[in-house]
């Protein structure tokens, strides 16, 4: 049996493949040249051209850039609302930015477990957690397969509450034959450069409702209103502060480069899809580890390939299989900690371990493997056959 490169073996690999990388080509780079050299920098032409193209991709009617992921969800929950003393719902397995742009708006986010399978928000968790001060829930597409969003905007829907979808992890995925975008009321996306389309740092909320749209604008520019049947009436120079807002915006060289990745995104989201492919025929019979499978309502944008390790059957810890994979020069990754089990979670709100048990369980076994659009063939082959090595040598 194969030396594993922890033990003092020959790597399966000579240089370390990072679990996600940006892929930036001469077109991106011409493209910001370009407006560099052109008279806007910041707010221009190339920030609509770029809300429009997203909108018509996801097949919403509005599209609201920000200055990034976590500013684009603080904007989606000041639009929908939610003030001093409210809840929104969420789940525990995700980056804390999506739990905490409800303390940003003095709201308290509620946690409800998820499901074991898919690893997203249960929806009959989410009915348990409501009380008269929920006023939003907050489901994430994890690992770029869609949340239970059915369910959930039926409970939404009976109850008067706002879905905003955390799609930070799926561009371009779908639900149900429909785009993710097109289906939560609101729906944020990030740009940061290990998402599906980046602009360096960056986010867009999508959604159908005007209302929403123009509460995020005046969100992200300070909270001023510049209406132009006010500026005809009081003069050009006239604009009003009615809200409390924020410099969220994007910037035009963000979005040059935005425009010029997401014409790349099909192309880029089919060989994520062939990567997956080619994982999950190697895992699926691979005793010791347990693959995503995705629902048959949805295609996954997979984001992230976080595989699951059967515990009981080996006889190393998570930590140990990570730390050999690692010394193979595989850049595994692990998403993510509970948000509850972070110290500022735990003082804020007290919560204890044991509160999430799928959560938690599911922490315990995760191991994200390397998935990124510019992997080859070759980057693939090497990332399975260093987890049948390391499973191999650990299986009991
Ligand atoms: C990336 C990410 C964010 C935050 O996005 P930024 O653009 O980095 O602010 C929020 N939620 C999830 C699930 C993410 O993966």
């Amino acid at each position: 049996m194969a030396d594993l490169a922890i033990n003092g073996g020959r790597p399966v690999r000579r240089t370390l493949l990072p679990y996600g990388h940006q892929s930036i080509d001469e077109d991106d780079i011409r493209a910001v040249v370009d407006v560099l050299r052109s008279d806007w920098i910041t707010t221009g032409p190339k920030v609509a051209e770029f809300e429009e193209a997203i909108a018509h991709y996801v097949g919403a009617r509005h599209a609201v850039s920000f200055s990034s992921g976590t500013s684009a969800l603080h904007g989606a929950v000041y639009a929908a609302g939610l003030t001093s003393g409210d809840e929104a719902i969420t789940t525990p397995l995700t980056f804390c930015a999506t739990a905490n742009c409800v303390i940003y708006q003095d709201g308290t986010p509620v946690l409800a477990d998820v499901s074991a399978d898919t690893l997203n928000i249960d929806p009959e968790e989410i009915a348990s957690r409501l009380t008269p001060r929920t006023k939003a829930i907050l489901p994430v597409d994890y690992a770029g397969h869609p949340a239970d969003l059915g369910p959930i905007l039926k409970l939404a829907d009976q109850r008067g509450l706002v879905v905003i979808e955390d799609a930070s992890h799926a561009l371009g995925a779908e639900y149900e034959g429909q785009r993710v975008g097109a289906v939560s009321h609101m729906t944020v996306f990030s740009f940061h450069p290990v998402k599906h389309v980046t602009t360096g740092e960056g986010g867009i909320v999508t959604t159908d409702r005007a209302e929403f749209a123009s509460r995020l604008r005046l969100f992200r520019n300070h909270g001023i209103n510049s209406d132009a049947r006010l500026r005809q009436a009081e003069g050009q120079w006239f604009y009003e502060m009615v809200a409390l807002g924020y410099n969220y915006r994007l910037t035009d060289i963000g979005s040059a480069l935005g425009l010029a990745q997401l014409a790349k995104l099909e192309m880029n989201l089919a060989r994520r899809r062939e990567i997956a492919g080619r994982y999950e025929v190697a895992f699926s019979s691979l005793a010791g580890v347990i693959p995503p499978r995705p629902r048959v309502a949805v295609k996954s944008a997979w984001h992230l390939y976080p595989i699951r390790l059967d515990l009981p059957s080996l006889r190393f810890s998570r930590a140990e299989v990570f730390a050999a994979l690692r010394a193979e020069n595989i850049g595994v990754n692990v998403h993510y900690i509970p948000v509850h089990l972070h110290p500022f979670y735990r003082e804020r709100f007290g919560y204890k371990c044991g509160e999430y048990p799928h959560a938690e369980a599911a922490y315990e076994s995760l191991i994200s493997l390397p998935m990124f659009h510019a992997m080859t063939v070759q980057d693939a082959e090497d990332v399975i056959s260093a987890v049948e090595k390391v499973v191999a040598y650990c299986r009991r």
